[in-house]
């Protein structure tokens, strides 16, 4: 993955030289609050021929009539996941309801201290021209961008339409702006139906919670509860939705503790491969190893 975004980037620089002012200097990043050097990387995926990065089948099924999408990024340093402790299990962070510029970027400083990735389910509605550029930030940071609906509804009282309209949506805004599809689905209050299995084609995904949606409950209850429960092959899910910044202060020490006990922090993506496991449907992953659909 890393590879080929190595080569889609480098790819992409040529076809920028070679084409002076093709978009280059015209996207201006939205100015949020992120630090000063913000010079746009300016990608284009369909540049990358054949023969330098094969399209796996993941992306010659998505990929096909799509337009071509013109991707600017930040230009930052993504985080280092080669770790450098001992470790002997893999974890996966995870946070839903964003996009914002406040949490998010939060989130995205202690990752960036912590020198771990995690992996974003952004709801639709939330994206706009100033949360899109820490939907940015995050994929430049090496971070997973997933789908957790558009209106963040009752899903499973969806028709085929609806719910088909609900992951499009988020799907096709996050392609527009790193140039990659979501790979997973969080259904909003993890409610399901056949309907939902029949029309959403991407995994399901769960986690272990800490009720941090409850400004009730306090930071240190946060990282009791998820230290509780971490596991190795488990996916965490906590939510960078605007304002909650108790997440981001529990994040800041959980982190650092499961460093300490062996785990080793992926992408969802990466804690299947890590496993060596394959998502299937009719699952809804709490932990990738599991063997039933609720785990
Ligand atoms: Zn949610």
């Amino acid at each position: 993955m890393k590879k080929i975004r190595a080569i889609l980037i480098s790819a992409v620089l040529l076809t920028a030289g070679m084409l002076p002012g093709c978009a280059g200097g015209s996207e201006s990043s939205g100015g949020a609050d992120n630090s000063s050097s913000e010079d746009s990387v300016v990608t284009s995926a369909p540049a990358v021929s054949g023969e330098q990065a094969a399209p796996t089948a993941e992306d010659t099924a998505d990929a096909p009539e799509k337009e071509a999408a013109t991707v600017s990024l930040p230009e930052i340093t993504p985080i280092n996941t080669e770790p450098d402790y001992e470790w002997d299990k893999v974890i996966a962070l995870t946070f839903d309801d964003g996009p914002n510029t406040d949490t998010t970027n939060e989130v995205l400083d202690i990752l960036e201290k912590h020198q771990v990735v995690a992996s974003f389910f952004l709801i639709g509605n939330n994206i706009n021209d100033e949360s899109a550029e820490s939907v940015k930030r995050a994929y430049a940071l090496g971070c997973e961008i997933n789908n957790h609906s558009r209106s963040h509804g009752y899903m499973n009282e969806m028709t085929a339409e609806d719910i088909k309209a609900e992951y499009d949506y988020v799907d096709e805004k996050v392609f527009e702006l790193t140039g990659e599809h979501t790979k997973f689905f969080r259904p909003p209050y993890i409610a399901v139906s056949d309907e939902m299995w029949e029309n959403i084609d991407v995994p399901f995904i769960s986690g272990i919670g800490c009720n941090d949606w409850d400004e009730k409950v306090m930071v240190e209850k946060r990282v009791q509860m998820i230290l509780k429960k971490a596991a190795d092959g488990c996916i965490i899910l906590m939510h960078d939705a605007s304002g909650n910044h108790m997440t981001v202060e529990a994040i800041d020490q959980i982190i650092p503790e499961l460093k300490a006990q062996g785990y080793r922090f992926v992408t969802v993506s990466g804690l299947f491969e890590e496993k060596g496991i394959t998502p299937t449907s009719q699952m809804i992953y709490t932990n990738v190893t599991q063997e039933s659909m609720w785990g």
